[in-house]
């Protein structure tokens, strides 16, 4: 009998995986798809030598990860590039706001009467940001808090709606990107606790960058596996399963799925109805014929680049995904250029672009159009460079991957107390109520991204009840 068996190779299951065999406990990955990586992966989508990232592609979360920094990566690959910028936003009249490395850039990019309110809001949290992401991203509860005067500090600050925190801002160029950041996970501008998502985004850019991993995040899942296997681990792929009784026995199953397949393959019965899944996304990634050709400076050397105009704009756009049921007209756009810093992507003198816009739940429409007159904008002459382009809506990426249902590459409406407290109102988000069965997806806390905290957490609940027994 193995010790635990670990249902989904996502940057999670893989990252729950390491963490049990570190401790001894024999242990099986059991993955659906013919690869490792779940929303860490990177194939040839559109021409030869083009590599593109289907889902993740900029790391704020991977490399200011606990869970991740405790782990020799780096030794199985994994290799952190650097865009000059982490992060820029432009605007409409060919400037643009930024997200760098340094405060004091990034406070000048919002004009003279923003740029103090800037410093005052993340300057506190800096010196103290490696505990406060440790205790941030393991709340809640699976540890106590480190340095609980700045948890307080920053729950203060964050669990008000991000439209709060930016009235901080008398101008509309901060206001804006920091609208852009709070979109990243989808949540509405007005939620609860949608001021930590910017602050968090903010503080990861100041801390450890925005980075890309070389050759694509593949290379993430695929160091994480390769480590798996050194730590005795075994990884089985091309391996749906539908039922428990499709695995080995084990002592402890840890799911990297959807609440609502694990309810449906462990026969946890309703036990998840309550969990709310969230918007869809439309996604392209690009082969070009050479780079963006965006009208602001900035954004020609930043490896994320945030489209659109303003707060309204943004707001408008997740609104119509999220409340209307329609897709925007003027989507808001997270576009990532690994080719800035990795050529290794595409062949030589050509580039890669990546590119998604906020659309209902199961949508079935086509974004391309909108997408592109939004690039077209910011970066007139863009069209022009296309080569090739795959697009997936919805659907297709809820078929490449059961968690994203009706296409929420979060796993969960990151809205309300779900923000913070999923996939139920509970101390314990990692239990079920079959005591050998854990959950570990971006379903439960802190929510989605590539950064395997969740794996971690889950990792230490299995090993706290495989002690017991
Ligand atoms: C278009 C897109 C863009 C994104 N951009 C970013 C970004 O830039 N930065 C970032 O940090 N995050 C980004 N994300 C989000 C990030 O990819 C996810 O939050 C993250 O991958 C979640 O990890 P996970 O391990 O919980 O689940 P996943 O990565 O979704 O992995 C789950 C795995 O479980 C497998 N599985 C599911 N059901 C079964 C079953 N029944 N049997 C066997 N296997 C099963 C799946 O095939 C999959 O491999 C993006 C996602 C998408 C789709």
């Amino acid at each position: 009998m193995l010790d635990v068996v670990v249902v989904g190779a996502g940057p999670n299951g893989l990252t729950a995986a390491v963490e049990l065999a570190r401790r001894g406990f024999s242990t099986a990955v059991f993955e659906a798809r013919g690869t490792v990586g779940g929303g860490a992966r990177t194939e040839e989508l559109t021409l030869p030598g083009f590599r593109h990232d289907p889902c993740s592609a900029a790391h704020p979360l991977a490399v200011n990860s606990p869970a991740f920094r405790a782990l020799p990566l780096e030794r199985y690959g994994l290799e952190w590039l650097h865009p000059e910028l982490p992060m820029a936003h432009p605007f409409p009249d060919g400037t643009a706001a930024v997200l760098a490395r340094s405060v004091a850039e990034t406070a000048a990019s919002f004009g003279a009467r923003d740029a103090g309110a800037y410093r005052r809001l993340v300057q506190p949290f800096l010196p103290h940001w490696d505990t406060l992401a440790r205790d941030f991203m393991s709340l809640p509860l699976t540890a106590l808090p480190r340095d609980p005067v700045t948890l307080a500090r920053f729950g203060l600050a964050g669990l008000p709606p991000s439209t709060w925190l930016s009235r901080r801002f008398r101008d509309e160029r901060a206001r804006t990107l920091f609208a852009g950041l709070v979109a990243h996970v989808m949540a509405p501008l007005g939620g609860f606790a949608t001021g930590a998502v910017g602050l968090v985004f903010c503080l990861a850019a100041h801390a450890r960058g925005w980075p890309l991993a070389r050759g694509g995040s593949q290379s993430i899942s695929d160091a994480l596996a390769a480590y798996l296997k050194d730590l005795g681990g075994a990884v089985h792929t091309d391996y749906e399963v539908k039922r428990l009784d499709d695995l080995p026995p084990a002592r402890a199953y840890v799911f990297d799925t959807s609440p609502t397949a694990l309810a449906r393959i462990a026969g946890l019965g309703r036990y998840y109805d309550s969990y709310r899944y969230g918007p869809g996304v439309f996604k392209i990634d690009y082969a070009l014929d050479g780079p963006v050709p965006w009208t602001a400076e900035e954004a020609r050397t930043a490896g994320t680049v945030q489209i659109g105009a303003d707060t309204k704009e943004i707001g408008n756009a997740l609104r119509a995904a999220s409340r209307e049921g329609r897709a925007p007209e003027r989507p808001f756009l997270i576009t990532v250029q690994p080719t800035v810093v990795d050529p290794t992507r595409a062949p030589e003198g050509k580039h890669v672009f990546w590119a998604y816009g906020h659309v209902p739940a199961g949508w079935d429409g086509d974004l391309t159009d909108a997408i592109e007159r939004q690039l077209e904008r910011f970066a007139p002459g863009f069209r022009d460079r296309v080569l090739a382009r795959a697009t997936a809506g919805p659907a297709q990426l809820a078929v490449r991957n059961a968690n994203y249902v009706g296409g929420d590459i979060a796993t969960g409406a990151v809205s309300g107390l779900q923000i913070l407290l999923r996939p139920k109102l509970t101390l314990f988000p990692y239990h079920t109520p079959h005591p050998a069965v854990f959950i570990c997806s971006s379903a439960t806390p802190p929510g989605p991204g590539v950064h395997g905290m969740s794996g971690h957490n889950a990792a230490k609940a299995v090993w706290r009840r495989l002690r017991q027994t």
